[in-house]
């Protein structure tokens, strides 16, 4: 019996077990759930018409993108939790025109994009009456998840199929041939593995640090608003994106999310700012249509902690000096997007002991170094 530990239960983690629990396998999670950015998260699943130049992530964030539609038959996902919903882009005018064409190209090779529409101003606001009178690009492909519903559903069904769930912080280190998983505050030992996953979002410098690794990682606080409202027809709305740096997300039970803040200096800090609710305001007002969602009670704020590296990529797998650590992180803002495909590549990487990632990105020594 192979016995594999996973520190972090966000998407990447969660996802990982749930693809892991094979008869010969056996699993336990760790996580704390602080500041984790899978619960706090916007939802969005979109990620074709990015600006980013990354062609490995373009790679990675496409083929995360499709997957889903694997994710929702593997772990039976409702609409409650995700739905492609589809999304609206709003541009300038002129910068929409290039926009649909950027996505008819893309479309060759990314079927999931969907039908390509440039929509009127009307148009716009009879898809997402929230929405102001401006003409917008849609996509139909787009999807929204609920990053909390998904955990939930997947730590029941990995509870019923044998995975160990256990709530706290821990540390690991090394003793012979094994790992230890320690408590993190008293350093009590808990159980040894034979190998280990550390999906622990931001929380990895700290984990390779006591192993003497040096690791490209830095927490960005993340904030965004929840308005609860009493929209029966959000089920039907798609998310829109924009022009700046917020997106509106609907979601079916009337939630709608308007978010979010992108903070590198805050380091782990969880605390909702009258800052990030001004700016938020600010910047997506002038695409809304009434002060409807301002006007009402003050909004629930949803704060979490993503990680970043210094390119803004993501990096996962075995370490090359020591093939039984696992390592997965650096997703920053699409980390929904592209964290289920990762948890199913390092699940097959544990089957087969077979690992290639290189047309997703840069060699893991770029991140990771012994000290
Ligand atoms: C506000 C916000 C909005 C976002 N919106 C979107 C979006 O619209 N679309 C999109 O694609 N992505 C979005 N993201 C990004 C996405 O949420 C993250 O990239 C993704 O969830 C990261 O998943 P993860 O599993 O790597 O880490 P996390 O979800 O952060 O999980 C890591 C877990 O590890 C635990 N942990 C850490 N250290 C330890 C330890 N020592 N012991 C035990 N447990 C530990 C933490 O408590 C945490 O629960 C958003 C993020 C934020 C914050």
């Amino acid at each position: 019996m192979k016995k594999i530990a996973i520190v972090g239960g966000g998407i990447i983690g969660m996802t990982l077990a749930s693809y892991l629990d094979k008869p010969n396998v056996h699993v336990t999670v760790f996580d704390n759930e602080v500041g984790q950015a899978t619960k706090a998260s916007a939802g969005i699943i979109s990620p074709w018409l990015s600006k980013r130049r990354n062609k490995q992530w373009y790679q990675l964030a496409k083929e995360g993108a499709a997957f889903y539609e694997k994710l929702v038959v593997d772990f039976q996902l409702d609409h409650s939790v995700y739905t492609k919903s589809g999304t609206l882009l709003l541009r300038k005018k002129n910068d929409l025109v290039d926009l649909a064409s950027l996505a008819e190209e893309r479309k060759q090779d990314a079927p999931e994009i969907g039908e390509i529409a440039l929509l009127s101003a009307e148009q716009t606001q009879q898809q997402l009456p929230l929405l102001g009178k401006f003409p917008a690009l849609k996509i139909s492909g787009g999807g929204r998840l609920d990053g909390a519903a998904y955990l939930n559903r997947l730590k029941k069904r990995a509870a019923l199929n044998g995975v160990t769930l256990c709530q706290m912080a821990v540390a690991i280190k090394k003793e012979a041939n094994h790992w230890v998983i320690c408590q993190r505050e008293t350093g009590e030992s808990i159980d040894t593995f034979d190998f280990v996953a550390l999906t622990a979002g931001p929380g990895l410098n700290q984990l390779l640090t006591t192993l003497d690794y040096k690791v490209d990682i830095r927490p960005q606080k993340g904030q965004l608003l929840s308005f609860t409202t009493n929209f029966k027809e959000s089920t039907h709305w798609p998310v829109a994106m924009l022009d700046g740096e917020s997106d509106l997300i609907p979601f079916s039970d009337g939630t709608i999310l308007l978010g979010a803040t992108h903070e590198n200096d805050k380091g782990f800090d969880l605390t909702p700012t009258k800052e990030a609710y001004e700016h938020l305001r600010t910047v997506s007002q002038p695409f809304l249509s009434s002060d409807i969602l301002f006007s009402g009670n003050l909004p629930d704020f949803r704060v979490g902690t993503r990680a970043y590296t210094s390119d803004f990529a993501p990096f996962f797998g075995p370490l090359p000096d020591d093939e039984t650590l696992v390592v997965a992180s650096g997703l920053g803002s699409s980390g929904l997007t592209t964290g289920p495909y990762i948890g199913y590549l390092l699940a097959n990487y544990f089957q087969t002991n077979t690992f290639d990632s290189t047309l997703y990105q840069k060699k893991m020594e770029t991140y990771i170094q012994k000290r």
